[in-house]
């Protein structure tokens, strides 16, 4: 089938929902509401035909144990969010890869991206490039830094996952 699910796990607060909404509905808010989980799809072009992209929007890493595992379970390819403005939101990523691990086994096999998002607060910023890099070599995983803000990185965020996807 062309469907194709996508989970976006990180910690609250670090824009998991406005990078969703971003790329699904192109808009942008600065309040911050937090989410239950939500789930979005989205229909686009991969090689010559088209794909759903079914994204699901977890609440971070207070969300319900079962939730949790039951998303991964159900995930074709996951979405691991910090803030580089917090070193803090990549720590609480630590523990939902090992879990990605313990549920899918083989994840050199799983496509996973670990974004730095809000990037374009270059003065707040605690996480270095270099520092996002590093760990996505440990974990074997793509990586990238985005702004939902100014839009920097969002489409090909998603687009670079199914690329991902294809190549396995
Ligand atoms: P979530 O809890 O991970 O879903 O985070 P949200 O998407 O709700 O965003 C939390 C807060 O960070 C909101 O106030 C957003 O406006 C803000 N935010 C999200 N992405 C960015 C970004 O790229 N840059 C900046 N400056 N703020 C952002
Ligand atoms: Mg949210």
């Amino acid at each position: 089938s062309n469907d194709y699910r996508v989970v976006v796990f990180g910690a609250g607060g670090v824009g998991k929902s406005s990078l969703v909404l971003r790329f699904v509905k192109g808009t942008f808010r600065e309040s911050y509401i937090p989410t239950i989980e939500d789930t979005y799809r989205q229909v686009i072009s991969c090689d010559k035909s088209i794909c759903t992209l079914q994204i699901t929007d977890t609440t971070g890493s207070h969300q319900f144990p079962a939730m949790q595992r039951l998303s991964i379970s159900k995930g074709h390819a996951f979405i691991l969010v910090y803030s580089v403005t917090s070193k803090q939101s990549l720590e609480e990523l630590k523990p939902i890869f090992e879990q990605i691990c313990q549920i899918k086994g083989d994840v050199e096999n799983i496509p996973i991206m670990l974004v730095g998002n809000k990037i374009d607060e270059t003065s707040g910023r605690e996480v270095e490039t270099g520092d996002g890099e590093a760990m996505s070599k440990r974990w074997k995983c793509a990586f990238m830094e985005t702004s939902a803000k100014t839009n920097h990185n969002v489409k090909e965020l998603f687009q670079e996952l199914l690329n991902l996807e294809k190549r396995r």
